[in-house]
């Protein structure tokens, strides 16, 4: 027998290539707002300029820093009060989207999402703010932005490297979804549908920058995954990159794309339904009997390769002499409910594998026991 509870957070969603100005502008309007504060870094002025282009803004905010500083929040949350601003409108990538969060869950103030990258924090209830170099995340409906509006016009700037190590990040909300703790036929259903949409759009875009077909795949795609993660919360492969974001500095976007296919090597023998499920949807249509852990992985390995992935965390700062620590953390934050037990032994074989960039292969750091 099946059973399990699933919360869908609830969300409009405005989808349309140049649409943008009248999808923000009938928001404003449905929401009887009248005092709008536009969030966007100054390199994403244009696009928040294009984006609010019906609307008269009370007031323009650019200072935007990754990570969300505390003291910025404080800065922006005091503003958006002296102006008495009632909407906030963001313009940007996750960073811009996670400031607009840091002032709403003081403020109350909702909050209209423009995403300009696949980073898919704006279909997410979860805030994130930086004190003394610490990172603290929370959970809070106030954050989750009342619309999204997605606009694939402004994704056409996106450099590929960057389409790439984004679009890779959303492909591991999906991935560690499915085994995530609260991973449900729900978010499972959501996670290899956005895996599908990501795989395919990420080899247009990188093929064709300015495919405007493989852009808007990508992005619903993202947010497939975001929803999904939102909803199965965080796996075994988001503890891993917490552990390497956080501990030792190594960057965000890079870090998960390397980190990936040894955690799906590590934990799709265990699941081999959904192993095959995934296969598939990453462009493996026909698995002809092969084994669906190593079918996944190799159809994972391939896409990387055509998008020219990075491989090797040693390529993002990482060396050996952190495996024991970065072990130690790992173990403390792994999911109780992860496939495969993480043992001591299993998770140093696994980081030593993505440190040295060995190709991801299932049963690499299985238990003994199991191989
Ligand atoms: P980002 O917002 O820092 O953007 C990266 C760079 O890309 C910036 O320099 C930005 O100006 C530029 N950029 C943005 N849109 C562009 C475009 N269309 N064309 C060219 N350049 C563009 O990075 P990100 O990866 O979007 O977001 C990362 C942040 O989001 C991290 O802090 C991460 O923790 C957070 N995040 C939060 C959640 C959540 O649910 N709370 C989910 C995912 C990510």
């Amino acid at each position: 027998m099946t059973t399990f509870e699933h919360i869908t957070l609830g969300q409009r969603v405005l989808f349309g290539a140049g649409r943008s100005a009248q999808n923000v502008a009938a928001e404003v309007s449905r929401l009887g707002a009248s005092r709008v504060m536009v969030i966007a870094a100054e390199f994403e002025r244009p696009m928040a300029e294009t984006a609010t282009g019906q609307i008269g803004p009370a007031l323009w905010w650019d200072e935007v820093i990754m990570h969300v500083p505390v003291e910025v929040a404080e800065r922006a949350r005091a503003a958006a009060e002296e102006e008495s601003i009632d909407l906030l409108v963001c313009v940007g990538g996750g960073s811009t989207t996670g400031l607009a969060k840091a002032i709403a869950l003081t403020t109350g103030i909702p909050i209209v999402a423009v995403p300009t990258t696949y980073a898919g924090s704006e279909a997410t209830n979860v805030w994130g703010m930086t004190e003394d170099r610490t990172k603290t995340t929370g959970i809070d409906d106030k954050v989750l932005p009342v619309t999204v509006v997605y606009d694939a016009e402004f994704t056409r700037s996106l450099p590929v490297e960057l389409s790439v190590s984004s679009g890779l990040n959303a492909l591991a909300h999906c991935i560690d979804s499915l085994w995530a703790p609260r991973a449900d036929p729900i978010n499972q259903a959501l996670a290899l549908e956005g895996s599908r949409a990501l795989a395919a759009g990420l080899a247009g875009v990188t093929a064709d920058p300015q495919d405007m077909t493989a852009r808007e795949e990508t992005l619903h795609g993202a947010y497939l995954a975001a929803m999904s993660f939102a909803s199965a919360g965080s796996g075994l492969h988001h503890k891993i990159c917490h552990v390497l974001g956080g501990t030792f500095n190594l960057p965000h976007a890079q870090t998960h794309a390397t980190v990936l296919p040894y955690v799906l090597a590590f934990n799709a023998p265990a699941v081999p339904e959904l192993a095959q499920r995934l296969a598939i949807a990453l462009g493996r249509p026909d698995t002809g009997g092969q084994d669906p852990a190593r079918a996944a992985v190799e159809a994972l390995n391939t896409l990387r390769h055509t998008l020219g992935a990075p491989t090797a965390l040693a390529d993002c700062g990482f060396t050996a002499e952190g495996i024991p620590e970065a072990v130690e953390r790992v173990l403390k934050a792994a999911p109780a409910s992860n496939p495969v037990t993480a043992t001591e032994e299993n998770i140093t074989d696994l980081l030593t594998a993505a440190l040295e960039g060995t190709t991801p292969t299932p049963g690499l750091a299985v238990p003994a026991q199991s191989r």
